[in-house]
């Protein structure tokens, strides 16, 4: 173990009982070299990484040198994969340990990629680049729109080459996240059976995640309901940008409420509420329109798991979780009202708001507009011109201008209340693709161009215009479960 990066770590979970995890190193990799190193996280984390040489560096964020008072671990875990339970857990991926700010905030450190763990099935344990370069830059878009998400510190190569559909270079992400529990954390142990576990398991996650719950009467229903609160903010957020997810089985659902695991992932361009990107996702279970429906199904899945430490009555345990879980429908449709009424910078509530919102969207899906533009359009940004010039579209447009006068406040209120919702630059496909395919063959620089407009999605900068514009080919595109 070497001191090269000022880490402060304090590895709470690696004391848990054994039943949550593995202890073991990550697999030494051949030829360790760093790509991408993350350095506003890096200062976030209040790490100094300026007097590190890249070889030290590479062979850190590789798992080939462990820092001073990491404790690694393969974390188990459950889920139900499109809908089917499984034992799963780490498969490619180590905690190396938890970091903690100065600010005293604790984050995990993790390698993805990092080699076999005794949770791997049939798998290499072992990432490619292109696929942690993708999660990179996808998560770090989510973050700058102001969408909670794991990070990226570090990509680097190991130097081995991996089969998939062909051979390809491998790489390990080094993910920063508040934390890796899941709903499949709590799957896992509450099939142990063992109440003991699941009552640690529980305590755990509210010290760590929700504190102000410490003192609750009943833990497991006040958790219950504030992570329905949180996975309910954040699922109308990816409905707010156009974000399809791709895979949101229960083990991809963060305790914590970030978004987790970016697979198969990717942005809608033309409106359409049934539109998957995911090659596997054949019967469109997550589809865009499905993704709040799959929350309340993952919630439901938790709840379960907390029966037995709701009430010692079953029936009654399960009569008061139905309840909580019911109230998600109505819960989302305000908190979904509420986030398409900024984006039409709708001040106050008007009993006309929804079909007017509606009318919207459905005009889009029956025209195929691009969603992200229309709103660009709206804040008269000059995007895809030639799309708005539509007659039902300036009839609604008329209808929306009438609402903006209720609104008793000035356009420019408005306008700004819009621009902070709206954003002018998503990841979009076709720029992820080739962003990818250039980073592959060792040309970086379209990568680094990306990542900065992503740096500030709602901001106008002078490259931002050549990242607005969806390909023709977006339509036809397909993502892959990048592994
Ligand atoms: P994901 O689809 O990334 O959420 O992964 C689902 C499960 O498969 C997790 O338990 C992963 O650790 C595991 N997994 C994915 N890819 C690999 C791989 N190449 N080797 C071993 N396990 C893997
Ligand atoms: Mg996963």
């Amino acid at each position: 173990m070497e001191n090269i990066i000022n880490w402060n770590f304090d590895n709470s979970y690696s004391r848990l009982s054994d039943a949550f995890k593995e202890h073991i190193k990550p697999v030494a990799v051949k030829n360790p070299e760093l790509v991408l190193i993350n350095e506003s996280l890096a200062k976030e984390l209040d790490l100094d990484l300026t007097k590190i040489n890249k070889d030290k560096l590479s062979s850190l964020f590789t798992g080939n040198t462990l820092p001073e008072g990491s404790n690694t671990i393969a974390q188990a875990y459950a889920g139900h994969q499109f809908g089917h339970f499984t034992m799963l857990g780490d498969g490619r991926a180590i905690l190396i340990g938890e970091h903690i700010t100065n600010g005293n905030k604790r984050f995990d450190i993790q390698l993805k990629g990092s080699g076999k763990t005794s949770f791997s099935r049939n798998g290499d344990g072992r990432a490619a680049l292109g696929p942690m370069l993708r999660e990179y830059i996808i998560s770090e878009a989510m973050h700058n729109l102001n969408i909670p998400s794991t990070r990226g510190l570090a990509v680097a190569k190991t130097g081995e080459k991996i089969m998939r559909d062909t051979l390809l270079e491998g790489a390990i992400l080094t993910r920063v996240a508040l934390s890796h529990i899941r709903v499949g954390t709590f799957q896992y142990i509450a099939a142990r059976d063992k109440k003991d576990e699941l009552e640690l398991l529980l305590d755990y996650v509210i010290s760590r995640h929700y504190p102000k719950l410490v003192n609750s009467k009943n833990k497991a229903i006040d958790l219950l309901i504030d992570l329905m609160n949180k996975q309910t903010d954040l699922v109308v957020n990816w409905m707010r940008v156009g974000f399809i997810h791709g895979v949101m089985n229960t083990d991809n659902m963060s305790i914590s409420g970030e978004t987790i695991d970016y697979g198969p992932c990717a942005f809608m361009d033309t409106y359409d509420p049934k539109t998957v990107f995911s090659s596997i996702d054949h019967m469109g279970r997550y589809a865009y329109c499905n993704q709040p429906i799959i929350t309340k199904w993952n919630l439901s899945r938790f709840a379960e798991c907390l029966i037995p430490m709701i009430d010692e009555n079953q029936k009654k345990a399960i009569e008061i979780a139905t309840e909580i879980i019911n109230t998600f429908e109505k819960n989302y449709e305000e908190k979904w009202l509420e986030m398409m009424r900024k984006k039409l910078g709708l001040l106050g509530n008007h009993s006309t708001d929804k079909t007017l919102i509606l009318d919207l969207l459905t005009w889009m899906h029956q025209k195929k507009v691009d969603y992200t533009n229309t709103f660009c359009h709206l804040m008269k940004f000059k995007v895809q011109e030639e799309d708005f010039q539509d007659r039902v579209f300036k009839d609604w447009k008329k209808r929306w201008n009438e609402r903006l006068i209720i609104n008793n406040s000035s356009n420019e209120k408005s306008i700004a209340l819009m621009r902070t919702v709206n954003p002018l630059v998503i990841p979009r496909n076709d720029k992820v693709e080739e962003t990818l395919d250039l980073a592959i063959k060792n040309d970086f620089k379209m990568l680094f161009e990306f990542l900065e407009i992503l740096k500030t999605p709602y901001i106008e900068k002078k490259n931002t215009y050549k990242y607005q514009i969806p390909n023709e080919n977006n339509k036809e595109y397909k993502t892959f479960c990048g592994t």
